[in-house]
């Protein structure tokens, strides 16, 4: 067998030939410049590309993706993709989309400890920890991970709200519009679970992660709503 990955190579090559015939000029534009409106943070899950899900070119959406889409005030990593979408690229809206059946929110719930990527989910196996006797009353085991999804997209955007990056580009009249989006694997489609927020007063004026996780229906009712207007979007219109 050979080691070497010849069959992607040729994979590329097929794809700039009908990127080239479609839109001669396709790469042209996107040596000059790259303008994206959105940045994107989502889960490292293979099942979940940002510009697939949402039939975006590349140059239109700037990515950042983890395990488990978790934001840590301490991650260079992501604080340096936040900082320089907002202030250099000048990003109108930033979207935390989690999925559901998310392996990485099933290892948090499962309380492991053994590996660095514990300590990694540990803001999510903490909160579960916290709510454990509201999470564990769920008896279907993948409904419980999928409300834990939901949450976890939650308390993300949050935590994104909560960075002086983002603090210092409201602060200064700069639009920028936070949302919270979960993906489902087993239909390909997006719902928009929320919150939005575009100031400093909308997040303070947020009820507590807390209060989440013990009122579900608020969520549920959100989401409810917004898989019918997705699918009512997909009728044929003629
Ligand atoms: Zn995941």
């Amino acid at each position: 067998m050979s080691n070497t990955l010849n069959h992607l190579l040729d994979r590329n090559v097929a794809w700039v030939d009908r990127k080239t015939a479609d839109d001669p000029d396709f790469f042209r534009r996107m040596a000059e410049q790259q303008m994206p409106r959105y940045l994107w943070v989502s889960c490292s899950d293979s099942r979940i590309t940002a510009n697939d899900v949402l039939d975006l070119d590349p140059g239109e959406i700037f990515v950042h993706r983890n395990i488990a889409n978790v934001v840590h005030s301490s991650d260079m990593n992501i604080l340096s993709v936040l900082e320089f979408a907002i202030e250099g690229l000048k990003v109108e809206h930033v979207i935390v989309c989690g999925h559901y059946g998310c392996g990485g929110v099933r290892r948090a719930l499962a309380n492991e400890r053994s590996a660095m990527v514990d300590h990694w989910l540990q803001p999510i196996s903490m909160l579960y920890l916290k709510h454990r006797a509201v999470f564990d009353a769920i008896p279907d085991e993948a409904a419980r991970i999928d409300r834990m999804c939901e949450i976890n997209v939650e308390m993300q955007v949050r935590r994104i709200a909560a960075t002086p990056i983002v603090e210092k580009a409201w602060a200064r009249g700069q639009p920028l519009h936070l949302h919270g989006w979960i993906y489902a694997l087993h239909d390909g489609l997006l719902r928009d679970l929320g919150p939005h927020l575009s100031a400093i007063e909308e997040r303070e004026a947020l009820p507590s992660i807390d209060h989440r996780v013990l009122h579900p229906a608020e969520a549920v009712s959100a989401i409810r709503r917004q898989a019918l207007d997705a699918f009512s979007a997909l009728e044929p219109c003629c």
